[in-house]
């Protein structure tokens, strides 16, 4: 299997998976994307029933990286599914008295669903780094919103060979982000605040990788620059895993029957992990619609419905602050399958120079076979907490409100009866302050986090994860805050 820049599909430009993982963005500044969707037929889902999870990922992840060995994938998987997970992966569990199941992806290390991609790419980053003989060091920069630095600096902590930095937004995290990245352990990483939102960070990130001055001076220490970021393919093709893994589950729990078509609702902040689903349909998994759901930054809302990618608009913090995101990278990845690559380089080029692009109607009808799009308020995020807790006694975090949310309104417009998966991105401990304030509760001191928590544990009579109260007592090792104009010096001298 080949992969080709989204932005130009020359034939001498060509890589292989482990150069792509090694790479992250291509140097035209477009995403990777396989030269082909490999297609799977009704055998495939019935072999996967009878398999475990890590099992399942090195069946799915080996349609796409086809240079890597299936034993070399099994190990991979092994390690990355086996032992840091609290004995669930992709767990599906049905809502009493409605049609949705939720697929909760938080059982990982950091509580996030980010787990599920960062736990196995460094371990495929390792060994694309040996099976192409690179000696360098690969240092690896993150931009995140909250929950891809956290879990990217576990997933390659301590990995030979490989240094993480990670640049998170001072005011736009929450607490509980922030306190589990300044006490992040191991030799190999470190953690800056930047003065700014997500989007300049990102932004921060991608001119260094794209600045040759950089470049070459890194070089001369040993050193090349890597990324962890949605946009590396090797954190896409672990995201596909399970959405297979879901629907099989269902088959054997939720009376679903083989080829029944499912509708997939997923938060969408960087369009990654809605991507993932969508390659899973386009590969044949049985899906009528991919429900997109924003917050109040409802842009992709906004796009999917009209066209209009329009970035100059007001930029809302709100309580599920993983999807306070304003350019949603992988959405050039959707647009790259359904325009082309010269269509995709002119669109970008429109973003990046008046912040806005429109596509054509019938790129638009393309786009809304297989995609729909609603937004909730904060009110409506913190109502369907409060609701689906007292009526349905499920607790669940601010970012699974959201997709929730907008899982209900599609449903009431044109859910057609269809079961839907609505997928669950994070523990609701992770956001404890505001999922304790939507049920209409208060802790005795709101500022101190562990009273919050416990608060929450005891209304809702459910555990707190591990990786969470284990926070408290850690020791802070990282509270630097930049301007964005000094994040090329940080990396430099990092
Ligand atoms: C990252 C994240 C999202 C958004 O996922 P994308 O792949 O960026 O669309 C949603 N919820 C949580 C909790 C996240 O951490």
């Amino acid at each position: 299997m080949n992969y080709y820049s989204t932005r130009s599909a020359k034939k001498e430009n060509a890589k292989t998976a482990a150069e792509v993982i090694i790479k992250g963005l291509s140097d035209d500044g477009g995403l990777y994307m396989p030269e082909r969707i490999p297609k799977i037929d009704g055998k495939f889902l019935q072999k996967l029933r009878t398999l475990k999870y890590y099992e399942r990922a090195s069946e799915v992840l080996s349609l796409f990286l086809t240079d890597y060995t299936k034993e070399t994938l099994l190990d991979c998987a092994d390690k990355a599914y086996n032992y840091t997970f609290d004995g669930e992966n992709a767990k599906v569990s049905a809502l009493k008295d409605e049609n949705i199941s939720m697929l909760e992806l938080w059982h990982g290390p950091t509580c996030a669903f980010k787990d599920m991609a960062l736990q196995i790419m460094p371990r495929l980053l390792s060994k694309a780094l040996e099976m192409t003989g690179e000696k360098k060091t690969a240092k690896i920069l993150v931009a995140t919103s909250g929950d891809t630095g956290k879990a990217a600096l576990e997933g390659y902590r301590d990995v030979k060979g490989v240094k993480i930095a990670v640049f998170y937004p001072q005011n736009g995290v929450s607490r509980m982000q922030k306190m589990q990245m300044a006490t992040q352990e191991g030799e190999n990483v470190a953690v800056f605040a930047i003065k700014g939102n997500f989007d300049d960070a990102q932004t921060g990130v991608k001119n260094i990788f794209s600045s040759a001055d950089i470049k070459e001076k890194l070089l001369k220490k040993n050193t090349f620059l890597s990324s962890a970021n949605s946009i590396n393919f090797g954190r896409l093709a672990p995201q596909i895993v399970y959405y297979f893994s879901a629907y099989c589950d269902m088959l054997d729990k939720n009376g679903i029957t083989p080829g029944e078509k499912v509708n997939i609702t997923v938060p969408t902040g960087n369009f990654g992990n809605i991507f993932a689903a969508y390659i899973a349909k386009l590969m044949g998994l049985p899906v009528n619609k991919l429900v997109c759901a924003s917050n109040s930054n409802n842009i992709l809302t906004d796009f999917i419905s009209t066209g209009v990618y329009d970035r100059n608009r007001k930029f809302y913090t709100t309580m599920s602050p993983s999807m306070d995101i304003l350019i949603s990278s992988n959405l050039e990845r959707l647009l790259y399958l359904v325009c082309g690559p010269e269509k995709t380089a002119f669109y970008m080029k429109e973003l990046s120079e008046k912040g806005r692009y429109e596509i054509e109607k019938d790129e638009l009808e393309r786009i809304k076979e297989n995609f729909c799009a609603y937004f909730a308020t904060e009110k409506e995020c913190a109502d369907t907490i409060r609701q689906t807790f007292e009526k349905q006694n499920y607790l669940c975090d601010t970012h699974t409100a959201v997709a929730l949310c907008a899982a209900r309104k599609f449903e009431k417009d044109e859910g057609a009866g269809l079961k839907n998966i609505v997928v669950s991105t994070a523990s609701p401990y992770k956001f404890a302050p505001d999922v304790l304030s939507s049920l209409g509760r208060s802790a005795k001191n709101p500022d101190d986090d562990k009273d919050v928590i416990n608060a929450l544990s005891e209304y809702t009579k459910t555990a707190v994860p591990k990786p969470i109260s284990e926070l408290f007592g850690k020791k802070i090792r990282f509270d630097t805050v930049l301007d964005k104009t000094e994040m090329a010096k940080a990396v430099l001298e990092f």
